[in-house]
């Protein structure tokens, strides 16, 4: 399930979402000590829409409501003035938000167009700006086709195709060797979900897609989010990763039981 991925991605990642070292040895530190591991509001949005949709209840009053039980996960300030507000209207953003919290939908739907269809109203409720609502559909329909046994390289056409190496200087065209030294800190949809999408393409497993996440100095927790649904639905799992213990030992009880709902 795709959702396990994301949020564990998002915990895991959050370790160097602000704090990273310059000289952080990637490859051979341990995946998991830093104290600034925990959730983000990208679990907790995700969490929210799981929720939304497997109850049939109003997106927006979920996302709402859930998200003012945790004021300080991390929103940004035009999402925490959306989720504070007396009124929710889209502020046509292209921030990664809208592909961080998507990883449901991509889990969830068979029905391809019914998949991209939701993908796109989930985002479009803030992030109605083409490249927010790209980020959510383009991440979904990663998930999608990793759930359905499409190859790597099917994957990464895709992704080419809607991040094309001419118009998108993080293109999943560019190598993570290309992209490491002038990648720069970057909250947005493109330039964040076909990086995320290249750290997954280069990896062999959930944690060494992770670790090539670590690799980059990047809004990492949300890289964890975005491509972590994709790398666990390929890899069918977590190999070594213990998944469920860091899971239940990181969420609220109220999340984990959404999460496992
Ligand atoms: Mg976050």
């Amino acid at each position: 399930m795709a959702v396990k991925g994301a949020v564990l991605g998002d915990i895991i990642g959050a370790q160097y979402e602000f704090a990273r070292p310059k000289d952080l040895d990637w490859k051979n530190v341990p995946l998991l000590s830093n104290k600034w591991a925990g959730f983000t509001d990208d679990s907790v949005m995700t969490l929210a829409i799981k929720k939304a949709l497997v109850t049939g209840e109003d997106l927006v009053k979920t996302m709402v409501t859930i998200g003012r039980k945790y004021p300080n996960s991390g929103y940004g300030g035009r999402f925490y003035k959306w989720i504070m507000g007396p009124k929710q209207e889209p502020y046509n953003s292209w921030g990664n938000g809208s592909a961080m919290r998507v990883s449901f939908v991509g889990e969830y739907y068979d029905d391809f167009d019914e998949m991209q269809r939701m993908a796109e109203a989930t985002a479009a409720v803030t992030h109605n700006h083409p490249e927010g609502i790209k980020g959510a559909v383009v991440t979904a329909t990663c998930i999608w086709m990793a759930r359905h046994g499409r190859s790597k390289q099917e994957i990464y056409d895709y992704v080419l195709e809607q991040y094309p190496k001419d118009d998108y200087e993080y293109s999943i065209a560019y190598s993570l060797d290309e992209i490491r030294p002038r990648y720069e800190w970057n909250e947005s949809c493109q330039g964040s979900v076909p990086a995320a999408m290249r750290c997954f393409y280069e990896s062999s497993d959930y944690e060494s897609f992770l670790r090539n996440v670590f690799s980059l100095d990047c809004d990492s927790d949300t890289f964890g989010a975005i491509a972590g649904g994709v790398a666990e639905e390929f890899y069918g799992g977590f190999g070594d990763v213990d998944a469920d213990g860091i899971l239940k030992k990181y969420l609220t009880e109220e999340l984990y039981e959404i999460l496992v709902m």
